[in-house]
């Protein structure tokens, strides 16, 4: 089967799992999931959740076989706004040596190539000794919230699996592939300020009353310290520091603040204490604001005290903070340092721990590491390196992906995590893509590591 062929039926079907709009395209890619677990010579079972059903696909076999758990996801992220696109988002064209469409990259693209070299190698090695459970979810994109009760009523089958493997992360090129051994949490908050109760002529009123937009951006200046640190009490108790190793790595990672300025379009990188910019995207604790509003917002000018404010925070979390404890923290301080005059309301997201996982033969790799999970480690470096020409970097991310923690708080489950998508993959952006040579490397790479993680029994 032609991967990019296959890869390019996949991505035809718009499936927008926020959006019920697209409860078709929800449906096909659905199909066409459980249909690519079919030809793999996987058993599909579809498993109906309360929004988007999960398929899975499983291929069973004695318990001296290693047992491994394949993850991706069927939904994308909304193609708008649809006029940035060069060729229609949901008709994939080739161009520049990339197939151009949403979801081409996050993730039919990537879940794929893992599915395709499973189904090459299982063609040719009918009886190969491996045990998978491949599970494709279509609320990825929504935040996976019928992923933990799935987890829960699978939790027994599940637990007495390998590890998890999957390639939901992102590599810097195509000639060098990071295995991601860490991400990072995240929990959310909207600050709603409501100040008079309707908007005020400010010629009338102005001088008397507490600016709800006022008062916001106040609040929104109390939560970083001159020196970029975020000012929330508590805040860094117990986090962790990255260990030598991951600096060592971070060291070979091939980006330079210079180049990084000049990718982001900026004339300077935030700076805060105890990191450079590089590090703190991976291990650094972070709060930022995500959207903020309030007053008139329309053309020309509009001479109104508003009513309301409202600003959208998140925080990115890591190693030995607690996604409860940082909402806490972060609500007591907003309410601590909101003024008289305005009326404050919280809502909060729910959020989730970092995640981190060690590779082998490091000073702090857990002694009760699973075995299989460790093979894999270095298989994957092997058939890496021998696909793409360098090995892996293991290195944390800053993203958040978290369904890894659930499986691991769960099931006890680790995760193999290998990024095929690069930077100028666009990923929720307009032009997503994914380079045909990965898709190529990758499957050859996946085909390598099947093999090398089935060629052991389990011990
Ligand atoms: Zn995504």
């Amino acid at each position: 089967m032609d991967a990019v062929q296959v890869i390019s039926d996949y991505v035809r079907f718009p499936s927008v799992s926020t959006d019920p709009a697209f409860r078709g395209g929800m449906t096909d890619a659905k199909n066409f999931a459980a249909r690519l677990l079919h030809h793999a010579g996987l058993a599909v079972e579809e498993v109906g959740t309360d929004l988007h059903d999960i398929v899975i696909g499983r291929r069973d076999g004695p318990d001296s076989w290693p047992h491994i758990v394949l993850y991706g996801h069927y939904d994308v992220q909304p193609a708008d706004p649809l006029d940035l696109w060069t060729s229609p988002p949901f008709s994939p064209t080739v161009r520049d040596k990339r197939l151009f469409a949403r979801g081409a990259a996050d993730n039919k693209g990537p879940h794929s190539v893992a599915i395709l070299a499973l189904a090459s190698l299982l063609a040719r090695q009918p009886d190969l000794p491996l045990r998978i459970t491949a599970i494709i979810e279509g609320e990825e994109e929504i935040g996976s919230p019928s992923f933990p009760k799935f987890l829960q009523q699978r939790k027994e089958e599940l637990s007495k699996a390998d590890f998890v493997l999957l390639s939901d992360t992102g590599s810097p090129s195509s000639e060098q592939i990071v295995v991601t051994t860490g991400l990072r949490g995240i929990v959310g908050i909207e600050v709603r300020l409501t100040g008079p109760k309707t908007d005020l002529h400010s010629g009338l009123h102005g001088g008397a009353v507490v600016n709800p937009i006022y008062a916001l951006a106040q609040l929104c200046a109390s939560l970083h310290n001159p020196d970029g640190s975020v000012n929330i009490p508590g805040f860094y108790d117990g986090v962790a520091t990255p260990t030598q190793w991951e600096i060592n790595e971070l060291t070979k990672f091939p980006l330079t603040e210079p180049s990084y300025r000049e990718f982001l379009g900026v004339d300077a990188l935030y700076s805060q204490p105890h990191w450079t910019p590089i590090e703190a995207t991976r291990h650094a604790p972070t709060l930022e604001f995500n959207g903020i509003g309030g007053g008139y917002q329309g053309e020309g000018g509009k001479t109104v005290i508003p009513s309301t404010a409202f600003v959208k925070i998140t925080c990115r979390l890591v190693p030995g903070q607690d996604a409860r404890d940082i909402i806490n923290k972060l609500s007591s301080a907003l309410k601590s340092r909101t003024p008289r005059g305005v009326h404050l309301e919280l809502i909060e997201r729910q959020g989730n721990n970092a995640y981190r996982v060690c590779p082998p033969n490091k000073p702090d790799t857990p002694r009760d590491q699973n075995p299989v999970l460790a093979r894999a480690f270095h298989a994957a470096s092997e058939a890496i390196a021998d696909a793409f020409g360098n090995p892996p970097l293991f290195l944390s991310e800053g993203g958040s992906v978290p369904i890894i923690g659930d499986f691991k708080t769960v099931a006890g489950l680790d995760s193999l995590m290998i990024g095929l998508f690069t930077p100028d993959s666009n990923l929720h952006a307009p032009n997503e893509n994914l380079e045909l040579s990965i898709i190529e490397r990758g499957i050859s790479a996946y085909q390598t590591l099947l093999k090398k993680i089935a060629s052991q029994p389990r011990s």
